[in-house]
């Protein structure tokens, strides 16, 4: 019996995702190189925020009045 299980190998060959390096803003004004790792136009000062969603609403005004017994 010389059975033995062979483990699959996966050669890490890939290299981390990068893009391509030496881009600049977009900005018209603004000179600043992007990061090769920084998948956005932008650098980060001009970069486009996402807003979070709005928490809270408007207060409601049709709230009932406490009840006084
Ligand atoms: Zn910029």
């Amino acid at each position: 019996m010389s059975d033995y299980i062979k483990g699959n190998k996966y050669p890490n060959y890939k290299p981390s995702t990068t893009y391509s390096s030496g881009r600049v803003c977009i900005d018209k004004n603004c000179t600043t190189v992007i990061s090769k790792y920084n998948k956005f136009k932008y650098c980060n000062n001009h970069r486009p925020k996402t807003f979070p969603r709005i928490k809270g609403r408007n207060a409601p005004d049709n709230l009932q009045d406490p009840i006084d017994y």
